[in-house]
């Protein structure tokens, strides 16, 4: 709703002078980017402008996340760059006298590498994905094994956070038209967060049901929840919500989840209450008798 009063003073006709202006305007509380051209006529209809709105909020938002990107990658390198400098100088200087030191330090460093490590293959995967690189493999697809092979990966980590997991779905679920093995990456990936973000003595349910010609699957946290405005971001590459407690994370799981899915022809989205919970789902249409 862009009322006169916000572009009249950039693109009023009598401002024109006979020639075309543009202009962008930010709509600041609904979040938009409007480039709004006034070409003034002529002819029969002299004294007449005709107005062109775009919508750009599209393009901007691309343009912030391509320059977020960049910025966060860098970012993301250079943490566990920075300490894996300052343990080899410690080392070199000290602690290599000190057996029992060193083997420390070497082990953090090691720490360190696996993060890098983890964060360079997921970057790799997330590249190959998007340029439509990685083929999928679609065959009918057993829900249930699905779901419980994905829990059966996590149960040992999710007993050691002091967490119950546990499966809700019917063994007779319909099949999906699937690519198993990145299917369960998806479903463990989320199951991984809901560990990372639950305190002990929570709970977690994998569940999964049939809707309208798709399975619906699902896993629910009973963690400190996201909050509202930040959901639709979580799916975006490098999103923390919660820069303090994602410690390990990369910020590309959810990312590499969503494209997964949508290759699937499947739609994922989350809801949650800050403090009570978060649930992650997605969908997979079925695969035809
Ligand atoms: P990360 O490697 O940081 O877990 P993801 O892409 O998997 O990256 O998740 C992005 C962010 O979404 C996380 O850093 C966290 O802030 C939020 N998030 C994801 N899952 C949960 C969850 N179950 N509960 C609370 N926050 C979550």
């Amino acid at each position: 709703e862009i009322t006169c009063r916000d572009w009249s003073s950039d693109v009023c006709s009598s401002d024109l002078e006979g020639k075309e202006k543009t202009t962008t305007l930010e709509l600041t509380y609904q979040q938009r980017f409007i480039q709004v051209i006034a070409t003034p006529l002529g002819g029969e209809l002299q004294d007449h402008t005709l107005l062109l709105c775009q919508d750009l909020t599209p393009i901007r938002r691309l343009e912030t996340v391509r320059r977020d990107f960049i910025s966060n990658i860098s970012h993301e390198l250079r943490t566990p760059l920075a300490s894996l400098k300052a343990l080899a100088e410690t080392l070199q200087l000290s602690a290599i006298d000190d057996p029992q030191t060193s083997r420390h330090f070497l082990e953090r460093m090691d720490t360190e590498i696996d993060a890098l490590t983890q964060m360079v293959n997921e970057l790799l995967e997330l590249a190959r994905i998007e340029s439509g690189r990685v083929p999928i493999d679609l065959k009918p697809t057993d829900s249930y094994r699905l779901l419980v092979a994905a829990s059966e990966r996590l149960k040992m980590q999710a007993e050691r956070a002091g967490l119950l997991l546990e499966v809700e779905a019917q063994p007779d679920l319909p099949k999906i038209l699937a690519d198993g093995p990145r299917l369960e990456q998806v479903l463990v990936n989320i199951i991984h967060n809901a560990i990372k973000f639950t305190s002990p003595g929570g709970k977690i349910t994998v569940f999964a049901y049939p809707e309208s010609g798709m399975v619906c699957f699902g896993v629910q946290d009973t963690g400190t929840g996201i909050p509202r405005d930040m959901l639709p971001r979580v799916f975006e590459r490098f999103y923390k919500a919660d820069q303090a407690r994602s410690g390990g994370g990369t910020g590309l799981g959810l990312s590499i989840a969503r494209h997964l899915v949508e290759m699937h022809a499947g739609r994922i989205w989350a809801e949650s209450q800050p403090g009570r919970g978060s649930t992650f789902y997605f969908t997979i249409p079925q695969a035809r008798p």
